[in-house]
C-alpha cells in the first residue's frame, strides 16, 4: 500500500503485544510495536497459568522463557485458619500443559519482546501513543517520543495491547462498568528466606484473612529466594487500616498466621506499592481497522492469576484473523474474536464472583470431592477456561452454585444466573 508504514501497528510491548508481534511476523506481515516505557520495567502479574504455555510455544517465545531460569509452577495452595487445600494443575480434566512459571515480569516481558524482535518485529521504546484515526483499511496512530517530537504511524491494522494504558478504550470512549467491586492491592517483592521444608515453591500460596474473608493474600515464590507478596481487599477495608502502604501491608501480613510464619525473616526488595480500581471492561473489543488485546480490553481480578493467560490468548485469537483480513478475506470479528474470547473470560468471571461471595472457598476447602470434579476445577484454575467440554466451563455459574450448596454453603440469591 502507498503511504502505509507497516502492516500492523501494535500499541504496547507487554505479553499481549509481544505475542501478537511474534505471531504476525511469523505469518509474513510487517509489525511495528510502539512502547511507552524503556524495558526492563516493573509490572505486576507474576504467576502464570499452564494454558498460556501453548500460546508462548506457538509464537516461538517458549525457548526465551525457558532460558530465563524462572521458578516452575504446578499448582496452587489455599490456606484459611490452618486449613490447607492443594490444587495440582497436572491432575486436570483438559488436555495440555500442566506446569508453567512464576516470573518477575521485568525480565519475562523483556525476554518476550526481544524474542519477538529477533523474529523480525520492529520495536520502538520510549514512544507514547496519543492519537488514533480509525479506518477499515488505513488506521493511523499518532505518538510522541521522549524529546516531544510528534509522528504518525500509518498501518493496515492496529492492535491495542497497551494494558492499563487502555489507549483505544480512552480515545474512542469504549469503557464501561466492569461489574466488579473496586478493590485494592498492596504488594512488594521480598527476599523470602523461607526455610520450612514443607513449603512448596512450585505453587502459588493464596491465603484468606482469618476474620475477614473478603481479604486475601498471595505469595508467589520466584527463583533465587525471592517472592512477590500481596494483599487484596475492598478499597474501604484496606484504607481503614490506617498508616502508609508499608505499614498496612505489614499489619495485614501479621494478621494471617501462615503468612506471618513463612515471612518472619523476609527482607523487602522494593517499597510496597498499591493499585486500586484495576478492573476494567469495554463495550467492544474490535472496530474498523483495530482490535483490543489483553488488559487494554477487559481485566477482571488478580485472584486466579488469569491476566497474562487472557492477554496471550487474545493475541493468539486475533493474529490469524488479522492475517486473513490483510489477505483480503472477510472476517467476522464479533463471531470469530470477541465472542469466543469473552466465553473464557466469562468462565473466569464466574469463578471470581464465586470466590468473593464465598461459594468457591467453600468448594476449595471441602476435601471430599470426587476426583472427576476436582479435575474439572483444577482445569479452569490452570487456565483451560475455553474448554467447553468441561461442565465447569460450559455451565460455570450453575455448577459452582450447586457444588457449593453440596459443600454446605448457604444458597446465594443475587446475580447468580445459570
Ligand atoms: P501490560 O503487561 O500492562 O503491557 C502494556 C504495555 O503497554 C506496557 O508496557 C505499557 O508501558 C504500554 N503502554 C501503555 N500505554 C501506552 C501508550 N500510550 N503508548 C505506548 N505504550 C503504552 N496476571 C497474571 O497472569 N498473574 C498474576 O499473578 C497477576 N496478578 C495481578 C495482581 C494485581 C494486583 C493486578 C492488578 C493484576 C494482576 N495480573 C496478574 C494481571 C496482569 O498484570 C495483566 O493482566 C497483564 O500484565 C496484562 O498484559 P498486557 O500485555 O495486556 O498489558
Amino acid at each position: 500500500d502507498i503511504g502505509v508504514d507497516t502492516d500492523v501497528a501494535i500499541i504496547g510491548a507487554g505479553p499481549a503485544g509481544a505475542a501478537a508481534a511474534a505471531l504476525l511476523v511469523r505469518s509474513g506481515l510487517s509489525v511495528h510495536v510502539l512502547e511507552r516505557s524503556r524495558f526492563p520495567r516493573f509490572s505486576i502479574g507474576e504467576s502464570l497459568l499452564p494454558q498460556c504455555m501453548q500460546t508462548l510455544d506457538e509464537a516461538g517465545l517458549l525457548s526465551a522463557v525457558e532460558a530465563g531460569g524462572f521458578q516452575p509452577k504446578n499448582g496452587a495452595v489455599f490456606t484459611h485458619r490452618a486449613h490447607e487445600a492443594v490444587i495440582d494443575f497436572r491432575d486436570k480434566f483438559s488436555d495440555g500443559w500442566g506446569t508453567t512459571y512464576q516470573v518477575e515480569r521485568a525480565d519475562f516481558d523483556q525476554r518476550l519482546i526481544e524474542a519477538a524482535a529477533a523474529q523480525g518485529a520492529r520495536v520502538d521504546f520510549g514512544v507514547t501513543v496519543t492519537g488514533f484515526r480509525p479506518d477499515a483499511q488505513h488506521p493511523c496512530l499518532t505518538y510522541f517520543d521522549e524529546s516531544g517530537h510528534e509522528a504518525t504511524l500509518a498501518a493496515r491494522f492496529v492492535l491495542d495491547a497497551s494494558g492499563y494504558g487502555r489507549v483505544l478504550a480512552r480515545l474512542l470512549g469504549l469503557g464501561r462498568d466492569p461489574r466488579l467491586e473496586p478493590r485494592m492491592a498492596l504488594f512488594t517483592h521480598v527476599e523470602d528466606h523461607i526455610q520450612e521444608p514443607n513449603f512448596d515453591r512450585d505453587k502459588i500460596l493464596i491465603g484468606v484473612h482469618p476474620e475477614d474473608a473478603s481479604l486475601w493474600y498471595w505469595l508467589i515464590p520466584f527463583s533465587h529466594g525471592r517472592a512477590s507478596v500481596g494483599v487484596v481487599g475492598d478499597v474501604d477495608t484496606l484504607s481503614a487500616q490506617g498508616g502508609d502502604a508499608e505499614q498496612r501491608w505489614q499489619r495485614l501480613i501479621e494478621a494471617e498466621p501462615r503468612f506471618r510464619e513463612l515471612l518472619r525473616d523476609a527482607r523487602p526488595l522494593r517499597p510496597v506499592a498499591s493499585l486500586q480500581g484495576y478492573s476494567a471492561d469495554v463495550t467492544r473489543l474490535h472496530g474498523p481497522g483495530y482490535a483490543l488485546l489483553g488488559n487494554a480490553g477487559e481485566f477482571l481480578d488478580p485472584v486466579f492469576s488469569s491476566g497474562v493467560t487472557i492477554a496471550l490468548r487474545s493475541a493468539q485469537q486475533a493474529s490469524p484473523l488479522v492475517v486473513r483480513q490483510l489477505r483480503g478475506d472477510s472476517v467476522d470479528w464479533q463471531c470469530e474474536f470477541e465472542r469466543p474470547l469473552r466465553q473464557g473470560i466469562d468462565t473466569f468471571r464466574a469463578f471470581v464472583d464465586a470466590w468473593y461471595d464465598g461459594r468457591l472457598p467453600s468448594i476449595i476447602f471441602h476435601d471430599a470431592h470426587p476426583a472427576t470434579i476436582k479435575r474439572m476445577i483444577s482445569s479452569v484454575l490452570a487456565g483451560y477456561a475455553w474448554d467447553t467440554s468441561n461442565p465447569f466451563v460450559s455451565a460455570a455459574r450453575r455448577r459452582l452454585t450447586t457444588l457449593a450448596e453440596l459443600c454446605g454453603h448457604a444458597p446465594v440469591a443475587s446475580g447468580d444466573s445459570p
